[in-house]
């Protein structure tokens, strides 16, 4: 179908992610996507495809964002424990409803009616009778009637052609592998290689686990000569990482709210109530949240979304996520710009319906330990609020002064001023913050005069305009952030 494209600027605040794959890898097209529809963040799914395909891909992100004079980040999201079956004869078998199923994680080569084999060997160990597995995202569920050896008798509870390769949960979640596979180590490496700006771990259970991927980073940076780490998501999608929410959060950088396997751990109906708390909860605890997984599903095939898929994208906004993430819509479906672009005209629309100077948390919720930087941001919004500030500018090293602001409920622009091209890229993330990568004077006043007359340049401001800057007594410092200042443009 051929469509027009709208090509009107959309400002909007919530950020995009979207997942990069055979129906979007191609320059022309990201770069569109990047300058037009509003996309900030690119996923590498590494479930897919092979270490030189991400490369490529890399390559392929960097030269999109300099033809489009926009710098986006790389976010490299780790497959992790994903249990499946194994290969099956003739690519799947019909299963129907109360037949017996055998699994056996002792098969070796494909399996089928009689036996289906399983990628993780430990499964017999993490089940017992009684309890329900769901195939296919649920497609597909078994209940447990016995267990012997490495082999799992169950029963089926509804037809389903199930083929090759589909994931296994466990309702209720209990299963114990850990969150890193022999193919994580080594995509990780991957992804430092190509300089990803954040990396996301899968099915984590525990702050621990997120502590131990830190490390393994830590690592391969140092062996890779990379000075600045990627940033760390955690996906939430086990019933245990709900009971660990916390702890995990505290361990990342930022968390992703994976409903699809959430889902099917927790039921469907539970997720909409869980999407609240856990982005609030990241809010208050100084993290970002990406609201993930069939959020414009039907436009795979179509052009448009449903009714429902757009209630979806801003109840998310309203729930004050840093980003919406589309999957297999811009991987692999027929109308990747067109997902970006309606996502970009949902976010600015449900942004409107909010106050701007009241925004998504209650400042007092926001956990911010008496540090200085956040102390700063709190300070600055309060003031923001008060002379009803156009914007906060914050002059920042890392990026950290222009994310701690964004942490506060305040939802005016954050122009965050930044000489590095990194600290740039990773704040692509943060809802509200509009990164600038400029190299200001090493002077503090004379920096501010010329953010200011930039900005002026730009239409942001106009002379008698009141806003906010934060930023460092001693510039060129990460972390030095102690000043805030009323400021009124000339
Ligand atoms: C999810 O399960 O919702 C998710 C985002 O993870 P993946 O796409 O890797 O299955």
């Amino acid at each position: 179908m051929t469509i027009t494209r709208d090509l009107t600027h959309i400002r909007h605040n919530t950020k995009i992610v979207a997942t990069l794959g055979p129906g979007s890898n191609n320059v022309d097209l990201l770069r569109e996507m990047i300058l037009i529809g509003g996309l900030h963040v690119v996923r590498f799914n590494f479930s897919h495809g092979t270490p030189e395909f991400h490369k490529g891909n890399a390559d392929i992100v960097r030269e999109a964002a300099r033809q489009a004079g926009r710098e986006v980040a790389i976010m490299a999201d780790l497959q992790g424990p994903k249990i499946r079956v194994s290969k099956l004869e003739n690519g799947g078998v019909q299963i129907e409803q109360g037949e017996k199923v055998l699994f056996d994680a002792a098969l070796q080569g494909e399996g089928n009616r009689e036996r289906i084999g399983l990628d993780y060997r430990e499964l017999p160990q993490d089940v017992k009778a009684g309890d329900v597995l769901l195939l296919d995202d649920g497609l597909l569920t078994v209940t447990v009637e016995s267990v012997s050896g490495s082999e799992i008798l169950t029963v089926a509870n509804n037809s389903h052609f199930l083929k090759s390769n589909k994931g296994i949960n466990k309702q209720g979640g209990g299963l114990s592998a850990g969150a890193f596979t022999e193919k994580d180590f080594r995509d990780l490496k991957t992804a430092v290689e190509i300089g990803c700006d954040y990396l996301a771990v899968s099915f984590v259970k525990t702050g621990a686990e997120m502590e131990q991927a830190r490390e393994m980073v830590a690592k391969e940076c140092a062996a890779l000569g990379v000075s600045v780490h990627p940033g760390l998501v955690a996906k939430i999608e086990r019933v245990e990482a709900i009971e660990n929410l916390d702890e995990i959060i505290l361990a990342s950088d930022g968390i992703m709210v994976a409903r699809g396997d959430l889902a099917v751990e927790v039921g469907n109906a539970a997720v909409p109530a869980l999407q609240k708390r856990m982005i609030k909860r990241a809010r208050e605890l100084r993290r970002f949240s990406i609201t993930a997984t069939q959020m414009m599903e039907s436009m795979i095939t179509n052009p448009v979304p449903t009714r429902a898929e757009v209630s979806d994208v801003a109840n998310a906004v309203l729930d004050g996520t840093d980003a919406v993430m589309c999957s297999a819509e811009t991987a692999v479906g027929a109308y990747p710009f067109e997902t970006v672009r309606q996502m970009a005209i949902i976010c600015a629309q449900a942004e409107k319906a909010q106050d701007t100077l009241v925004g998504v948390v209650d400042d007092d919720d926001v956990d911010n330990k008496g540090e200085t930087s956040s102390v700063i941001a709190s300070g600055a919004v309060h003031i923001a609020r008060q002379v009803k500030a156009k914007a906060i500018v914050a002059l920042t090293e890392s990026g950290s002064s222009a994310f701690q602001v964004s942490r506060y409920g305040i939802l005016i622009p954050i122009y965050a001023i930044t000489p590095s091209e990194k600290a740039q890229r990773r704040m692509a993330m943060y809802r509200g913050v509009r990164p600038l990568q400029i190299a200001t004077s090493n002077d503090h006043d004379k920096a501010i005069e010329e953010v200011e007359a930039l900005l002026k340049e730009r239409g942001v401001f106009e002379s008698g305009d009141m806003y906010i800057i934060t930023s460092g007594s001693r510039m060129r410092e990460s972390g030095a952030t102690n000043t805030v200042q009323i400021m009124s443009v000339k």
